[in-house]
């Protein structure tokens, strides 16, 4: 009985410094309470066991050993109420109740270090039990024993007290915490008042010290924070966005949370959760056979009818130290919100709004992808409209919309397979398709119907289309993108023609309006520009007067033609500046030769359909007249009828001016492109200029003559002169004058020429 009480002593307290050990090592909230409250209870038990050993006889030794016990409990019962001060986070004990507590401690202590000598607190003799055959020590106690009994009781009852207060109004899940300790404190205090009431031969209730600081020391580090962490944890999982099937090491399902049972009921809608779970488990597992890594995690597509679910999912293994898995589980991360806000803002940044085709970066991109795959001939087709923005201003930019949105359709339609559209800006398409996949006559016949949709019911819409065959697949897209917009350039304009083919001329002749440009403001100041003049005969054979055409002196090239720069100016909108400068020399050249007595001669210019656009043409015209001193009937102004068509507004209104300060008008080129007879009712000139070219060539010269004839009679009736240009033949000549025509100008009668030539010829004849 003795051995044993002893040993156990000996193994609690062993037991309490192990304790003590494990707590230094770990994170645990008041710490420094618990290690004080279990070295005071090591102290307290090692001073009883060391007690109950000393032999009879050694008495003063047994008063001071059993005096310093009492004197650890003191102190063991200040650390257990600052302990369940922390523990239950009751307001801290504060200073001064502290001190006078520890005060009253230390005045006991010194009471029992003294008893050693005067026994005033409590005495001992050494008595002897038969019946266990062992000596023991009696304790017999003195009055001033009892104020220290009171004053151990009251503060384990103060701490009692805070553990009950604790105990009554926390949540069910601490009141493990705090019950545990309070049902142990009070078994110490209840098992120390009966081995005191009883006078038992030892005092067990140190073994429930030791026992209350191990389990303290348990409490402290594990019990509720691992069960709120358990329950924190589970109430995390059960709420994530993030979905969680979880199995033990043979593949069971063992729990799925909310959300990947959503997530799986996609794959299996009524079929048991945990079936489904475990089916997924082994597909994944059969796709990826026995990886290495203990987590593998990639991009899952999950179909749900028409809608697409993204996921993330991770495996993830648990091993085991020995690497034995244990379990495993599934996170599946729904990234379709993501996925599709990424393909949304992706499908903005390369695909333009209004037409749902590729924008041009996107193009070049993918058109590089099916080039670098192509394995037969592939053509780059540019198409647009003919004067889109002047949809735009006459019917509204929706109207202009839906034009372009027809056109798109229309586009997505032609191309086919392993081709792409774009649009590239404004009315500006693009195609790269299989050469074999591009039937010329569908695409335009298809591009046609879009008038048919009635948007733009009085305008003549005219779709051009620019080919690019392309010859080096490896050639940058935005070289051949080009190409096929050259292509068109060739023909814009020009409404007869609808489609045309990249040919390396192309890009000589662009070379050269590079060429054409980068020279001119130079060739201007320079003086290269000459008006050349071309004779303008009456019926009866006399000069009337000339037409100035310009001439290029080049330093280099020599003389240059305006079929060779003329468009190229116009592009550019360099025109006026040239056409500016032969008025002046035509202005000039009149009033020279007014002063010479040949003020009844006439010199016609052309004003450009582009010359309204940048310039006052009115203005200029004006400015003329106050310079120069000619007779203003003298300066005849051809304007082609495209010119007028073109811009209807401002350029009748500019006539208007133009009569105003008394010029007269030359209709030019009338018949050569889309006149009709209507515009010569609206179209306030005074001299029809009829382009021989409608005669020439032509199978059908005869009906070509009956229309000419009516024309002219027509002009008669109207009382405009009609003078015929381009007369080439003696033919030509005595066919116009039969029917009428008043004036002519013509290679019969003289190329154009140089002043000094003109002058020459004409006036020293
Ligand atoms: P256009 O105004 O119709 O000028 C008549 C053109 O026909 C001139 O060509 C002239 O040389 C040519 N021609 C004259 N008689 C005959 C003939 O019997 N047979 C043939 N086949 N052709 C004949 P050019 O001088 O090469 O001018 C071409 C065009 O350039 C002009 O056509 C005119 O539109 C434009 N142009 C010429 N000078 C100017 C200018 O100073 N300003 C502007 N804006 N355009 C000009
Ligand atoms: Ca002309
Ligand atoms: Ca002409």
């Amino acid at each position: 009985m003795f051995q044993s009480l002893v040993a156990l002593l000996i193994f609690l307290t062993v037991m309490m410094i192990v304790c003590v050990g494990i707590v230094n090592r770990k994170v645990v909230r008041n710490r420094k309470s618990v290690v004080h409250l279990i070295w005071t209870a090591v102290f307290t038990a090692a001073c009883y066991t060391a007690f109950i050993l000393v032999p009879p006889g050694w008495h003063r030794l047994a008063v001071f050993m059993d005096g310093l016990y009492f004197l650890a409990t003191d102190w063991l019962v200040v650390y257990l109420m600052l302990f369940a001060a922390a523990y239950t986070d009751v307001h801290p004990i504060s200073k001064i109740p502290r001190r006078v507590i520890g005060l009253l401690a230390g005045v006991d202590s010194i009471s029992f270090l003294i008893n050693t000598f005067t026994n005033h607190m409590f005495d001992l003799r050494s008595l002897r039990s038969e019946k266990l055959n062992l000596y023991y020590w009696d304790v017999q106690f003195r009055f001033p024993h009892a104020i220290h009994r009171v004053f151990v009781y009251s503060i384990v009852l103060y701490s009692l007290l805070i553990l009950l207060y604790r105990l009554v109004n926390s949540p069910a899940i601490y009141k493990n915490k705090y019950s545990s300790i309070l049902v142990q404190t009070a078994s110490v205090v209840g098992l120390n008042i009966l081995c005191a009431v009883v006078d038992t031969k030892y005092d067990y209730s140190v073994i429930l010290y030791a026992s209350l600081a191990i389990s303290i020391c348990y409490l402290a580090l594990y019990a509720s924070p691992k069960k709120l962490l358990e329950r924190i944890h589970s109430t995390i999982v059960g709420d994530s966005v993030i979905g969680l099937s979880a199995y033990d090491n043979n593949g069971k399902c063992v729990g799925v949370n909310r959300v990947a049972r959503e997530l799986l009921k996609t794959l299996e809608a009524d079929e048991d959760i945990y079936a489904t779970a475990e089916r997924y488990l082994k597909e994944w597992q059969e796709e990826h056979g026995d990886s290495e890594s203990n987590t593998v995690g990639e991009e899952k597509v999950l179909e749900k009818g028409s809608k697409k679910l993204y996921l993330f999912v991770t495996y993830q293994k648990f091993l085991d130290e020995k690497g034995r898995i244990q379990g495993s589980c599934f996170q599946f991360e729904n990234r379709t919100e993501v996925t599709d806000q990424f393909r949304k803002e992706q499908y903005i940044a390369t695909h333009d709004t209004l037409t749902g085709l590729l924008n041009r970066s996107a193009f070049e991109e993918e058109c590089r992808r099916i080039l670098s795959q192509a394995g037969e001939p592939y053509c780059m087709v540019c198409s647009n409209i003919q004067n889109f923005k002047l949809v735009n201003e006459l019917y509204g930019s929706r109207v202009g919309d839906r034009l372009l949105i027809a056109q798109a359709d229309i586009l997505k339609g032609l191309a086919g397979k392993n081709a792409v559209s774009a649009r590239m800006y404004a009315d500006k398409f693009s195609t790269l398709m299989p050469k074999r996949c591009f039937r010329r006559q569908e695409f335009l016949e298809k591009l046609s119907k879009i008038s048919d949709m009635n948007l733009v019911s009085s305008f003549r819409l005219h779709y051009y289309v620019g080919v690019y065959e392309i010859t080096d697949l490896t050639e940058p897209v935005w070289t051949m993108y080009d190409k096929a917009v050259m292509a068109i350039d060739a023909i814009r304009g020009n409404y007869e023609r609808s489609i045309s083919y990249y040919r390396d001329e192309l890009l000589q002749r662009i070379l050269l309006e590079k060429e054409i440009l980068g020279e001119f403001d130079r060739a201007i100041e320079e003086g290269q520009f000459a008006m050349f003049l071309q004779p303008q005969v009456s019926a009866r054979g006399e000069l009337v007067g000339a037409e100035g055409l310009v001439r290029w002196i080049h330093p280099v090239k020599g003389i240059m033609y305006p079929g060779t720069f003329i468009s190229t100016l116009e592009k550019a909108g360099l025109i006026h500046k040239l056409d500016l400068y032969i008025w002046e020399c035509a202005a000039g050249k009149l009033e020279e030769w007014k002063r010479k007595g040949r003020g009844n001669l006439s010199i016609s210019v052309n004003i450009s359909a582009k010359d309204f656009y940048y310039l006052d043409v009115c203005e200029a015209f004006e400015r003329l007249i106050e310079r120069y001193d000619f007779d203003v009937k003298s300066l005849k102004l051809e304007i082609t009828e495209t010119a007028l068509m073109e811009n209807v507004h401002e350029t009748m209104k500019a006539l208007d001016g133009l009569h105003a300060l008394g010029y007269e008008i030359e209709l030019d080129d009338f018949g050569s492109g889309y006149s009709s007879l209507g515009m010569l009712k609206d179209i306030d000139a005074d001299i029809l200029k009829i382009d021989m070219i409608f005669l020439q060539e032509t199978k059908q010269a005869k009906r070509s003559a009956t229309i000419l004839k009516n024309i002219i009679t027509m002009a008669g009736e109207l009382g405009m002169p009609v003078i015929t240009e381009g007369v080439e033949t003696k033919e030509q000549a005595d066919f116009l004058m039969e029917i009428g025509c008043d004036m002519f100008q013509g290679y019969y009668f003289a190329k154009p020429m140089s002043i000094e030539e003109f002058e020459r010829k004409y006036f020293e004849e």
